[in-house]
């Protein structure tokens, strides 16, 4: 996907605070943070959104997953974090290539739900 703002930070054609990288994801800063630890966690390959998520996917996001906390307490939240991931219009979604946010690092963040 030529034109997502994601693949060409995967590609490095953008620049980003990358905080974590393997072969398969990658984790940089949000760059518009709204607590001390805003990261986002996205595969490397295009994948939209949770809404168009397989099971050839599951592999990959179990990996995605399985590092989350590993890179949340490195960078600091190491008292909880909070995981969103916004899918399609309702859910809020600006950018259409799937990913995790984790936010922690500050004091406690209102319930949600
Ligand atoms: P969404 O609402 O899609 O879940 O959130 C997208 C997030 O991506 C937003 O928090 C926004 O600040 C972040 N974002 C958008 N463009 C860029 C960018 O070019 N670089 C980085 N690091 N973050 C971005
Ligand atoms: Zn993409």
């Amino acid at each position: 996907m030529s034109d997502c703002i994601f693949c060409r930070i995967v590609k490095g054609e953008i620049p980003a605070a990358k905080v974590y990288e393997d072969e398969q994801m990658l984790a940089f800063k949000d760059i518009r943070p709204i607590a001390p630890v805003h990261v986002l966690v996205i595969p490397k390959r295009h994948i939209e959104s949770l809404a168009t998520v397989g099971e050839e996917d599951a592999a990959l996001l179990g990996h995605l997953f399985a590092s989350i906390g590993k890179i949340a307490a490195e960078q600091g939240a190491t008292d909880g974090f909070r995981t969103i991931i916004n899918s399609g219009r309702v859910g809020g979604q600006e950018v259409y290539h799937l990913h995790a946010h984790i936010i922690g690092g500050g004091a406690p963040l209102p319930a949600m739900i």
